[in-house]
């Protein structure tokens, strides 16, 4: 950790050692295909991990207990529903017992005696059924509220904290869908841009990691602007972005990264609460289009290879990756 600038914090530790210790698989096998793609372990990118791949505990105690919630609603109906049908039973046995009793030859005494009883029994067997009702449209109203709380969790577990966008793994399941669909439907396409913040470090540098922090929540704010419908801008890792263009080649990929260069350059970043300007950032991007046949970790890392191109050429730019190929 100290080798790779890494504060010694027990959140940094906690992922460490879950690397080590093997057990978190989709932790593990995460980072192997990151490292296969070159990425370094950045504090950012750690704290992203820790998010995604730890704080699940705090999701599946808010699932368990959703489930007992709901383990509890039913009891309490089966035991409602089980006294109703008791008493139920029990006022049947009333109703048989006058119409066996009764007949032309009843007396009034005897008449008098079945109506009252029966009008009793009738008021009873209508006050439980009111309760019945009443006591199953709370629990209607308590499962709305479990299913919309499960909902949320859902949501959580497929966002990014600090900006709010898509993360990682919300990322990871849509790049397989989009592969999966392309091997259903050969004519279908779609392209990946791979987006880093140009220079992040020097910035956090020069305005500290409070004011850094907001960087990457403005750059996400512009890249889910820019994009519609089926598409997915998701935070990758630390200052790292990556979106899925549904229906794009590499040409109308290429566009619409240079729109997103553009506009994020355009903008003045200011200081929040005292209004002061810190300037501009940059970002850099790679595009590659899917190619038939290819897996997720390849694209990225075709796409991942024009986003170095397009660093090392001088920042603030686009570079496609089958342009790249074509050169080479
Ligand atoms: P390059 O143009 O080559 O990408 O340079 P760079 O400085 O952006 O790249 P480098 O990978 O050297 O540094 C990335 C920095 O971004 C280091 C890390 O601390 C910072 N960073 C990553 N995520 C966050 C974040 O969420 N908030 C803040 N404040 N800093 C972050
Ligand atoms: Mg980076
Ligand atoms: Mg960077």
């Amino acid at each position: 950790m100290r080798q790779q600038g890494i504060p010694p914090t027990p959140r940094n530790f906690e992922v460490f050692y879950e690397l080590f210790d093997g057990g978190n698989r989709p932790l593990v096998s995460h980072v192997r295909q990151c490292e296969a793609n070159g990425q370094l372990l950045t504090a950012g990118y750690i704290d992203a991990l820790h998010r995604d791949y730890i704080d699940r505990g705090e999701d599946s105690a808010r699932v368990a207990a959703g489930a007992d919630d709901l383990a509890d609603v039913a009891q309490g109906i089966v035991e409602q529903v089980t006294r109703d049908g008791n008493a139920i039973r029990a006022y049947g046995g009333t109703l048989d017992h006058w119409r066996t009793h009764l007949n032309a030859s009843s007396g009034t005494e005897e008449l008098l005696r079945a109506v009252t009883m029966l009008t009793a029994e009738t008021e009873g067997a209508s006050a439980r059924n009111r309760v019945l009702e009443a006591q199953l449209s709370a629990s209607v109203g308590r499962i709305a509220r479990l299913k919309e709380d499960l909902l949320q969790v859902r949501q959580e577990a497929a966002t990014d904290a600090l900006t709010g966008i898509a993360n990682r793994r919300a990322f990871d399941s849509k790049l397989l869908r989009a592969i999966r669909d392309a091997v259903a439907d050969p004519s279908s396409r779609f392209a990946l841009l791979m987006i880093d913040v140009d220079h992040f470090k020097r910035f956090n540098d020069e305005h500290g990691h409070k004011t850094g922090d907001q960087v990457p929540r403005r750059v996400a704010r512009m890249l889910a602007d820019n994009v519609k419908g089926r598409d997915t801008a998701a935070r990758f890792g630390g200052e790292e972005f990556a979106i899925l263009l549904a229906g794009a080649d590499h040409a109308v990929a290429r566009t619409l990264a240079w729109q997103m260069c553009e506009r994020l350059a355009a903008q003045v970043l200011m200081k929040r609460g005292t209004g002061e300007t810190v300037g501009r950032v940059t970002i850099s991007i790679g595009v590659a289009e899917h190619r038939a046949g290819e897996s997720g970790a390849d694209l990225i890392e075709r796409a991942n290879a024009a986003l170095y191109e397009a660093k090392r050429t001088g920042r603030n730019r686009v570079c496609v990756a089958e342009a790249i190929t074509a050169a080479a």
